[in-house]
């Protein structure tokens, strides 16, 4: 009998937006209909936020921010950890909507609540430690000079769909900790755990306007970036989204961190335990369907262990138990929407045409899962040209490429070719290769040996394409302050 979870053990709240001390139902950007990626049943009618609420959202933290700064760092830490807390103690359910949110199987999203709890409690942490330095001055040491870190004001996080709960996690706490009031504009087909989150931000005790929530489109995302009380942005999505703002902002010459795209690749060698190496190598581009900007989807594999290797990669693929996200032996889920369903179909059947590899494994529907739902089969284009689409694209699905290579130099060549530079992933048993080789790769971060990416302590982000600018990290918190040189002649009184 399959371990499936009762029926309903929990209920999508009905969502709507948070500003100020106002919950809102109604938007001017109409309504979207939000549907179970693992069926395509509608499951909610999603308010959309216009450019009025918008507007509203940023008034509300603009005006919480003048006291927000001010209070004692300790009580910001305080009411993270809190947050924090009360994320933890509601864990099954943020599991849960989760995967009916975006079809990632339960069993995958079940960690990513304690993840929020530590991304929390590890920027709460930096608000009392946030602090200047004292400057020399070599000519003059009648001048006392000195540095504040200062919060920006308000700051607008605009936000992807793939990762609800860890996208909030990597910018609500650093931006909160270091004195900014935020608003925050998840896109409409993910409102479910921002909205849930809100409730339990008001069962922390947060001020109102601190945090403020209002979902919608690029309409919304507009109104936002283009306001001018708002100071800084945040931003996660793709890299085209990330061009039009940096447009939109540029006449304004705002900041933003940007949190784009990526193709990266893992480079198999031929010392590296093979089991472990190919185990990773499998799973790790398939979670949340290949939804996932750092996922390591181009493998790049030593000519000569390519036979077994590839072979041994199917097996794995083969054995992933595909289909319904509410159940817990699920290991593959659907994609988000039948629009990234057909995207990633019609990628599929053009790199097929174009020749660009051979198709080894997958590539269509699969079997006994709803037809109705979302789902694309885990598949594999091996042989693959480094310089075609299937390659040097996106593909944001469950579509892994692998390339062979004879030489280090070569597989250096073919991993720094894309336009992105994310993340990069190398299996080997030998320290000074992998030495050699972090030196050269092109990537915000460079993972060994299955070691974890997005850790809260460790500054995570891109290069080129994949953009700039860090979360995570003491690095990441520093985003969210500007330093402010104080200078006192003390000769004078
Ligand atoms: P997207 O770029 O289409 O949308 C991102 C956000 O921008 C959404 O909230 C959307 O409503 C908003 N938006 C759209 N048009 C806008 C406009 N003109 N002005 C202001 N806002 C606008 O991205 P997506 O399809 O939602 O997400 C997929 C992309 O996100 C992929 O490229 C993926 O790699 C990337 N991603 C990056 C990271 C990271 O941390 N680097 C994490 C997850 C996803």
């Amino acid at each position: 009998m399959k371990n499936k979870e009762p029926k309903e053990p929990f209920s999508l709240p009905k969502p709507g937006f948070i500003i100020g001390d106002q919950c809102i139902y109604n938007g001017n950007g109409g309504n979207f209909e939000h549907r179970f990626p693992g069926n395509g049943e509608i499951q909610c009618q999603i308010p959309i936020a216009g450019a009025i609420e918008v507007e509203k959202a940023i008034l509300a933290a603009d005006t919480a921010f003048s006291d927000w700064k001010k209070i004692a760092a300790s009580k910001r830490r305080d009411l993270l950890f809190k947050l924090a807390d009360l994320v933890t103690e509601n864990s099954e359910e943020f599991a849960w909507i989760g995967a009916r949110e975006v079809g990632s199987p339960i069993s995958g999203v079940r960690m990513i609540p304690q993840k929020f709890e530590a991304w929390t409690k590890y920027a709460a942490g930096w608000a009392d430690k946030l602090e200047g330095r004292v400057v020399s001055n070599p000519r003059d040491d009648s001048v006392l000079d000195y540095t504040l870190l200062e919060p920006y004001g308000v700051i607008g996080m605009i936000l992807t769909w793939n990762g609800p709960l860890m996208a909030l996690a990597m910018k609500l706490g650093p931006a909160l900790a270091a004195g900014n009031t935020v608003v925050i504009k998840p896109p409409e087909s993910t409102p479910f755990t921002a909205f849930r989150l809100m409730q339990l931000v008001q069962q922390a005790g947060f001020p109102p306007g601190v945090i403020n929530l209002v979902t919608g489109g690029a309409e919304a995302g507009q109104a936002l970036v283009k306001h001018p009380l708002v100071k800084k942005i945040a931003f996660t999505g793709g890299t085209q989204i990330a061009k039009n703002i940096a447009t939109s902002i540029a006449p304004l010459l705002k900041p933003a961190i940007w949190e784009l795209g990526g193709k990266s690749a893992n480079l198999i060698f031929s010392d590296a335990d093979m089991q472990s190496a190919v185990r990773y190598s499998a799973r790790q581009p398939l979670f949340l369907a290949g939804q996932g900007c750092i996922l390591p989807t181009r493998l790049l594999v030593e000519k000569n262990i390519e036979a077994e290797f590839t072979e041994r990669l199917i097996a794995e693929v083969a054995s992933l138990q595909i289909g319904d996200p509410m159940e817990y032996e699920t290991e593959l889920g659907p994609v988000i929407s039948k629009s990234a369903q057909s995207r990633i179909f019609d990628m599929i059947s053009k790199s097929k045409e174009l020749g660009d590899g051979t198709l080894s494994f997958g590539g269509g529907l699969p079997k006994d899962v709803d037809p109705n739902g979302y789902f694309v089969e885990p598949t594999i284009f091996t042989n693959v040209k480094p310089n075609s689409l299937i390659a040097q694209k996106e593909c944001f699905g469950p579509v892994i490429v692998l390339m062979p290579f004879k030489t280090e130099d070569e597989a250096i060549e073919i991993a720094n070719s894309t336009a992105f530079g994310l993340g990069a992933y190398i299996q080997s048993s030998d320290i000074s290769r992998c030495n050699r080789l972090i030196e050269k790769l092109h990537a915000g971060g460079i993972f060994i040996n299955g070691a974890p990416t997005a850790r809260e302590n460790a500054p995570f982000g891109g290069l080129e394409f994949s953009g700039f600018g860090r979360e995570g990290g003491r690095d990441g918190m520093l985003e969210y302050t500007r330093v402010k040189n104080i200078g006192i002649n003390t000769s004078r009184q």
